[in-house]
């Protein structure tokens, strides 16, 4: 029993079986490591490696507690530089599954079996095998069904596997990694030479090219990694990596230390795709904080904090200086910059006004239309000022409009009739686009593509983890549709149920919304300003939001008065 309660610490979900079968393998040697997985691993997880292999005593004590063949003395504990140490793992394993394991040294002419079910032994034999260890763990869970009921979809549970996967390959390049599930191949990772490769197998092309190396080793640091060149960005910490002497952690010192150096390259809410290693001595990092060893502390936690905010400072500049930039990359960055709000939750001023009075000291008041007109389209339009705002006479005054807040919100209250109505209205593209995503992207976005579907995005199977878009809501102009489907992509992952999945709906819309309007800085003719206008009158103004920015700012004349002190 007691075993059980500690398997839950190391064994929370699939996932964290096959981090620890695969640090395993890593820490036998092995340069080949292949994952088969059947029903997302809750009924098979099957770990082969060509390592070193365990020797027939060796292989009976591997699933005994505490026991463990990487620390011989008691110094080790405090230089550990294999990924397990505990000895915990396979035990653990053992008590809440049916483990099976073939291994066979180099040295060995055939191989030993060891079946372990639920944390029973049993006698140990012969078996034919390659040089290496092959690990099978079957029905996860089956004696602790209230930990069962805890897990995820199965598409989660899967992905989270991948994620496992892709965060050893990135900072194993030179190894192997196979990925299988229900008999399909879903990532398959040859070895490389060049770190660069890996990024490009896990990550894409897409991501991975926008990645720049960097370097930096303050003393007895070492700081090293790829980092996307600001101001690509993503919204969420997804493709933020941060290993700690090859060991992937989730540490939030790190974290805060590369968003701080990227400053205020990155908008609030934005996350940059950063693959971090850092190597510090061995005796400077406690492991030993969290069950998983995914959080770890550091000794000189400031000069740490310090020096990796620094290294990626000094690496932004460096780019920025570069004048390589390629210009289809340029363009890239307009696209996810322009917007400042999280939703395009606009305020407009609802109320009909009284038209002006002839004896109002306007001096473009006669030219103030019918009242029969809305009230924006009833405004005298002067003219658009540092390229993105008009200045307009309206029934109250002055009134200056943001035409790209105008614009996002016509653009998002039509889309929100259109997915209100069924689905967003699409347009097939002469040239499909293509995706690349990592294999737990493309996993999950198999299970959403009906939902892209409705928001107008028509996204087909195209090769492996590779997705073609052929058709795009109508109301985008023509372009580069593949980092608004990236991005949707990656703020569908966040959700798993549909009820959820239901409140995230309209910040979907405006992520569209914010892709389908005129950027700032565009000289508006005077018929799209009209236009423009016409539209904000056709735009539904009863379901504002308290947040988000204006689209209207209006100087009545009490306010005009103040300003220049007439009244106080
Ligand atoms: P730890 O990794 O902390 O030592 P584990 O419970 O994960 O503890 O593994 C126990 C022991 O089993 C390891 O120390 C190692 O000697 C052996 N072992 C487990 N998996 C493998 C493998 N794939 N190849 C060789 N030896 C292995
Ligand atoms: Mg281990």
């Amino acid at each position: 029993m007691a075993s059980r309660i500690a398997a839950g610490e190391v064994v929370e979900r699939p996932a964290s079986v096959v981090k620890e079968l695969v640090e395993n393998s890593i820490d036998a040697g092995a340069t080949e490591i292949s994952v088969r997985l059947e029903k997302s691993g809750v009924s098979l997880i099957r770990v082969s490696d060509n390592g070193e292999g365990m020797a027939p005593e060796d292989l009976t004590l591997a699933v005994e507690r505490h026991s463990t063949s990487k620390l011989r003395t008691e110094e080790d504990l405090f230089r550990i530089a294999t990924l397990g140490f505990r000895g915990e793992a396979l035990p653990s394993i053992s008590s809440v599954a049916r483990l099976d394991i073939v291994s066979r040294p180099a040295t060995a002419p055939t191989g030993q079996r060891l079946r372990v079910d639920g944390g029973r032994k049993e006698e140990v034999h012969a078996a034919g095998a390659a040089v290496g260890t092959t690990v099978e763990i079957r029905e996860l869970f089956f004696n602790t069904p209230a930990r069962r009921k805890f897990l995820k979809s199965p598409a989660t549970e899967l992905s989270h596997i991948c994620d496992v996967v892709n965060r050893m390959a990135l900072v194993f390049p030179a190894i192997h990694f196979r990925l299988q599930h229900d008999g399909r191949n879903v990532a398959d990772y040859v070895s490389v030479r060049d770190p660069k490769d890996r990024l490009r197998q896990v990550l894409g092309t897409d991501i991975a090219g926008n990645l720049a190396p960097f370097s930096w080793c303050p003393d007895d640091i070492g700081i090293r990694g790829y980092l996307s060149v600001a101001p690509v960005s993503y919204p969420n910490a997804r493709y933020l990596f941060t290993f700690v002497n090859r060991r992937y952690v989730r540490d939030k010192v790190l974290t805060h230390a590369v968003l701080q150096g990227y400053n205020t390259l990155l908008m609030r809410g934005q996350y940059p795709a950063v693959v971090l290693f850092l190597e510090v001595p061995y005796n400077e990092v406690d492991v030993n904080v969290h069950p998983a060893k995914i959080e770890v502390r550091f000794q000189r936690q400031n000069e740490i904090h310090g020096a990796v905010a620094q290294a990626i400072h000094a690496a932004l500049k460096d780019v920025a200086k570069a004048p390589s930039a390629p210009p289809a990359f340029a363009e890239r960055r307009e696209f996810f910059h322009v917007r400042e709000s999280p939703l395009p939750y606009a305020h407009a001023s609802a109320a009909k006004l009284p038209s002006l009075n002839a004896r109002e000291p306007f001096a473009v008041s006669a030219q103030a239309p019918a009242e029969a007109d809305g009230f924006f389209s009833s405004m005298t339009v002067l003219g658009q000022i540092l390229g993105c705002y008009l200045v307009c006479v309206s029934a109250n005054g002055l009134s200056l409009i943001d035409q790209h807040a105008a614009h996002e919100r016509v653009a998002f209250e039509k889309l929100r009739r259109q997915l209100n109505a069924g689905a967003v209205e699409k347009q097939n593209l002469l040239i499909p686009q293509t995706v690349e995503l990592t294999a737990g992207e493309a996993l999950l976005l198999e299970r959403k593509l009906a939902v892209l579907d409705r928001f107008g995005f028509v996204v087909e199977p195209f090769g492996p983890n590779c997705f073609a878009i052929t058709a795009a809501p109508a109301l985008l102009p023509e372009g580069d549709y593949v980092q608004t489907v990236c991005r949707m992509i990656a703020e569908l992952a966040e959700v798993d149920e549909s009820e959820k999945l239901r409140q995230h709906l309209e910040e979907r819309l405006a992520t569209i919304a914010c892709h389908s309007v005129i950027r700032a800085n565009r000289k508006l003719e005077p018929d799209e300003m009209r236009a423009l206008l016409a539209d904000l009158d056709r735009t539904d103004h009863a379901t504002q939001c308290p947040h988000g920015r204006p689209v209207l700012i209006e100087f009545s004349r009490d306010d005009l008065d103040r300003l220049f002190k007439r009244l106080v």
